[in-house]
């Protein structure tokens, strides 16, 4: 097996094919790491919440990262991380078409409400719940794939041919 650095090109495949994902934020020198779904469109990942510890540290410290990964096969994988900032796509005349677009990209999954919609114990009774949609604006992108075999360049000069 060997290990290699994917293109940006196959960085972004992964994140498009991509449902779910691990969305890292820190505060105060703590991180914490969360499973959510995700959609990504032209260089942001989309994604939606209720209010809640994720929400208040990406709002006190935007500085993110979300990690994708793939096994395709018995040792082979492709994972990617995604080094970006938190935009939230707030209910306002500003955020209207981003918030829309979050949607339109989100809601044709089965129950893709659910996850991020419920939390645990009784459910509050509100009229109307705060339902956040929020970005990552992606800046750094790396992703490492794993290949069975033996990498051409490793090998031996007169195995290449
Ligand atoms: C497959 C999958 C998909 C998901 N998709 C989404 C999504 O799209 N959007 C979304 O908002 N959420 C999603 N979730 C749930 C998400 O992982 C969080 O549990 C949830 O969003 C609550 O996060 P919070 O920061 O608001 O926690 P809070 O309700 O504020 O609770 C914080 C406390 O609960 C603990 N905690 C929170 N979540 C978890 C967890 N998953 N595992 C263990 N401990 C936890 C924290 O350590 C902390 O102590 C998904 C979970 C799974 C497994």
């Amino acid at each position: 097996m060997f290990i290699r650095e994917m293109t940006r090109r196959e960085i972004v495949d992964l994140l498009a094919a991509s449902r779910f994902g691990r969305l890292a934020c820190t505060k105060d020198n703590q991180p914490y790491v969360v499973p959510i779904n995700l959609a990504y469109a032209e260089d942001h990942l989309y994604s939606f919440s209720m209010p809640g510890q994720k929400i208040d540290w990406m709002r006190a410290n935007p500085q993110v990262c979300v990690q994708v990964d793939e096994f395709s096969g018995h040792r082979e994988w492709r994972s990617a991380i995604a080094y970006g900032v938190y935009e939230e796509l707030t209910d306002t005349p500003q955020w209207k078409r981003e918030r829309e677009h979050a949607w339109s990209l989100l809601h044709d999954r089965p129950n893709w409400w659910e996850p991020g919609g419920l939390k645990p114990g009784p459910q509050p009774v509100v009229r109307d719940p705060t339902h956040i949609f929020y970005r990552v604006a992606l800046k750094t992108l790396t992703g490492r794939q794993a290949l069975e075999g033996e990498e051409i360049s490793r090998r031996p000069a007169r195995e290449k041919h």
